[in-house]
């Protein structure tokens, strides 16, 4: 249930309106929008009686949540939730590109995949740390010192870094480095790690999961947002079906879906989507057409010596190719790729 307050409710009508809600032991979630302050209820086994907050002074209007996901709802929130990461924001007209590595290999690595990045027009620099990988012979990450080299390569660069947390451990170590955190696909439904991610303190992309219809998805958001984390970007990066000529099929349907259904940003990776370089640039530009609020690419300085996902990393001469198309699609639906 969402309770709507009069647009001149006081902080007081508020608070009054918040007690009664904790003296039924659930929780208010107080959310002020430009107009008004609307307060989400949640901890409700069933239907919270409406009548006795209408009489109470400052309320306007009670709605009734009908998605089993509440927070990250469009009922419960009907204006876009922008998500800004240092100067970068993800949703409302803008239109945010996160580009790097898979992984951080070296300083000069990761150094060279951020001044390409940078000077194609990136906003942000990706890099993992911490590689969830199929075999356990392959490479997992450089761990801490991979994060300090991510986090050198962005400030050099002027750009903000994500990187990905794959357990409690890192992510402690994850949230001390990086603006902003990934959690993967393959921990979209590790909820004690969503649980932290929604105390961690930093902005947080969550990768689909490649099994996930996208209720679970949202759902999964949930857990993070009612940890009291708002700052949520969601990513399809494709899921798993029949289909042998890409590594994954990007659903784009996905995109005006969750938008229609929820208030969070989301953004399209074509990296993983596809798994194949070829098929990047013609998928960005799909995914901007049909409203994603930004891209996540992996670019590699050598991707033919890269140490994880080469197939699929863009030349740094492609990636500037990419943003020059996915440019003039964003000019043309609205928005802003600055
Ligand atoms: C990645 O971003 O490098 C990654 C492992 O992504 P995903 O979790 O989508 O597979
Ligand atoms: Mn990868």
């Amino acid at each position: 249930m969402l309770i709507v307050m009069d647009t001149h409710a006081t902080p007081k009508q508020v608070e009054s309106v918040c007690e009664e809600i904790r003296m039924l032991g659930l929780t208010p979630h107080p959310m002020p929008g430009a107009q008004r302050t609307a307060i989400g209820i949640t901890g409700n086994k069933g239907a919270v009686d409406a009548a006795r907050f209408e009489q109470l002074p400052g309320v306007m209007r009670i709605i009734q949540v009908t998605a089993p996901y509440k927070l990250v709802s469009r009922e419960f929130h009907e204006a876009d939730s922008l998500v800004h990461v240092g100067n970068v924001t993800f949703g409302g007209n803008q239109f945010a590109v996160v580009a790097g590595p898979c992984a951080v290999e070296s300083a000069e690595q990761i150094d060279r995949a951020a001044a390409a990045v940078k000077s194609a027009g990136a906003h942000m620099l990706r890099g993992g740390a911490f590689k969830p990988r199929t075999s356990p012979y392959s490479f997992q990450g450089l761990g801490e010192p991979g994060l300090k080299l991510l986090a050198e390569a962005g400030q050099r660069n002027g750009l903000p870094v994500v990187t990905e947390a794959i357990d409690a451990e890192s992510l402690e170590l994850v949230v001390r480095y990086a603006d902003m955190v990934q959690i993967g696909a393959r921990n979209m439904q590790n909820f004690s790690l969503l649980r932290r991610a929604g105390r961690c303190g930093k902005p947080v992309i969550l990768k689909r999961g490649m099994a996930a219809t996208l209720e679970e998805l949202l759902m999964a958001a949930e857990y993070i947002v009612n940890e009291g984390n708002h700052d949520v970007v969601l990513c399809e990066r494709g899921v798993r079906t029949f289909a042998d000529h890409t590594r994954n099929t990007l659903d784009l349907s996905a995109i005006p879906f969750v938008q229609r259904t929820s208030h969070l940003p989301i953004i399209a990776d074509p990296s993983h989507g596809t798994g194949r370089r070829e098929k990047v640039t013609p998928l960005s530009c799909a995914a901007a057409a049909v409203g994603a609020d930004g891209l996540i690419i992996e670019v590699h300085p050598d991707p033919d010596h890269a140490l994880s996902d080469g197939q699929q990393s863009l030349y740094p001469d492609q990636f500037v190719d990419l943003i020059a198309r996915v440019r003039a699609i964003t000019t043309v639906i609205g928005r802003h790729l600055n």
